[in-house]
């Protein structure tokens, strides 16, 4: 029995441990195949950004730690699945496989708005190791003469926490340098209010980040739909234009291009169609965890705002597969349940802490919280995390996300 999983990150390397804990080594061969052989904690980006860890500091190489539980790992590019033939195409070999997972993440979809950046346009983004650190190249050089900043998500965005991030994170640097008061920021949001957060809000959220912007002299406008970013401005679709000398906009999200180019494996975002195992709607022996799997808005909004899928989201749907792909190999039980989400936000020099459950409403938990402690608590965490994935650990304590 061959199970190949696509993706070496939070959905790929879950299922992969996961898996492996429940089946035994001679009743299946697991392998990983990634196009980057290092693990590297995403979450982090921000703080690689910001000039307060390199992308060594977040990572660690993948094969030692994979080959030390048995599982095989080959550094490739998949560029098509052929699911009816059961097979995964890299530009120099293919795969066959039984059981097949798909965690290839995200592809920043910069095309949506001219002039999202970096590599395509004058914008910043870090959604990305290399646009983080093209960030935070930039965000120096920028300090050497700074002026007007805009921050925020373009419409259709699902991952809107790094935005406010950014824009809490600069603010606090800025002060600290006492150079905040050459610096108005603006924080433009596809969101119809502060705090939706592609979930319909939760708790007090709202009125938590309207009274933190309005604190620190962020100006913000909701129900923002970004037209166009150029070297000095950043337009809105009702003709506002705000002056900007650093624009960090949040693209909103497709699925991996191989997975997209695949017929009949997903939808026309890119994003794979699961039931409630992560199990495909039309080819049981494909699962799709993280970023990959399509889940729909909560609600329309007069600007599209896409509902995230955080790491720890892709976690838990990471050992949904592989509890049902392994009650499906050797028997047992396949359960699911419904996703909660736990955040920490980093907000300069305190963080807030976030827990939705469900993520979709109506919830039986919506909390939040803010104090020094839940950044110590998120700097504990990213090197938690990073242990544990070298260690072949999947569990997590449940107050860290
Ligand atoms: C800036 C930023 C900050 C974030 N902050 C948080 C946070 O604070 N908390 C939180 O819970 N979540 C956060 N997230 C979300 C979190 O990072 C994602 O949910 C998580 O990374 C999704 O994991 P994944 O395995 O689905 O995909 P990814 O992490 O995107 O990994 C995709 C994997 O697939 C591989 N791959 C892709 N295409 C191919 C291909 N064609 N062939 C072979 N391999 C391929 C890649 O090499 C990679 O190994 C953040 C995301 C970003 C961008």
């Amino acid at each position: 029995m061959n199970i190949l999983v696509i993706g070496g990150s939070f959905g790929g390397l879950t299922v992969a441990y996961d898996l492996r804990r429940r089946l035994r080594k001679h009743d299946c061969r697991i392998t990983v195949i990634a196009k980057e052989r290092r693990f590297i904690f995403i979450p982090s980006l921000p703080w690689v950004a910001m000039g307060k860890k390199s992308i060594a500091d977040i990572s660690f190489d993948l094969e030692r730690p994979l080959e030390r539980k048995g599982i095989s790992f080959v550094e490739d590019a998949v560029l098509r699945i052929d699911p009816e033939q059961g097979k995964v195409h890299t530009g120099s070999d293919s795969h066959d496989y039984d059981h097949l997972v798909i965690a290839t993440g995200h592809r920043s979809a910069n095309e949506a708005v001219p002039g999202l950046g970096p590599f395509d346009g004058p914008g910043h983004s870090l959604m990305s190791p290399p646009e983080a650190e093209e960030a935070r190249d930039t965000w120096r050089a920028f300090l050497e003469d700074p002026g007007p900043v805009v921050v925020g998500c373009a419409p259709g965005a699902s991952c809107l926490g790094p935005a406010y991030e950014f824009a809490f994170e600069i603010d606090h640097m800025l002060k600290r340098r006492r150079l905040r008061h050459k610096v108005p920021i603006v924080f433009v949001t596809p969101e119809p209010f502060l705090g939706h957060f592609g979930v319909g809000g939760f708790g007090k959220a709202q009125q938590f980040f309207e009274g933190e912007f309005a604190q620190r002299d962020i100006r913000y406008v909701t129900s923002a739909a970004v037209t166009k970013i150029t070297a000095e401005s950043v337009e809105l679709a009702d003709g506002t234009t705000f002056e900007s000398r650093y624009s960090l906009i949040i693209p909103p999200l497709g699925g991996a291009r191989a997975v997209a180019d695949s017929p009949g494996l997903a939808n026309p975002k890119g994003f794979i169609p699961v039931d409630r195992h992560y199990r495909h709607k039309d080819f049981p022996n494909i699962h799709a965890v993280g970023v990959a799997v399509a889940l729909p808005p909560v609600e329309d909004t007069p600007v599209p705002v896409n509902f995230p899928k955080t790491g720890h989201m892709t976690e838990q749907m990471a050992k949904i597969a592989a509890r049902d792909i392994a009650a499906e190999i050797s028997g047992g039980e396949s359960t699911s349940h419904e996703l909660m989400a736990e955040c920490i936000m980093d907000m300069g020099g305190e963080a807030a802490h976030m827990v939705a459950d469900p993520v979709r409403p109506p919830r039986n938990v919506s909390e939040m919280s803010k104090g020094r402690r839940w950044l110590w608590a998120k700097r504990f965490f990213a090197n938690y995390f990073l242990w544990k994935m070298k260690r072949g650990a999947t569990r997590s304590p449940k107050w860290v996300w």
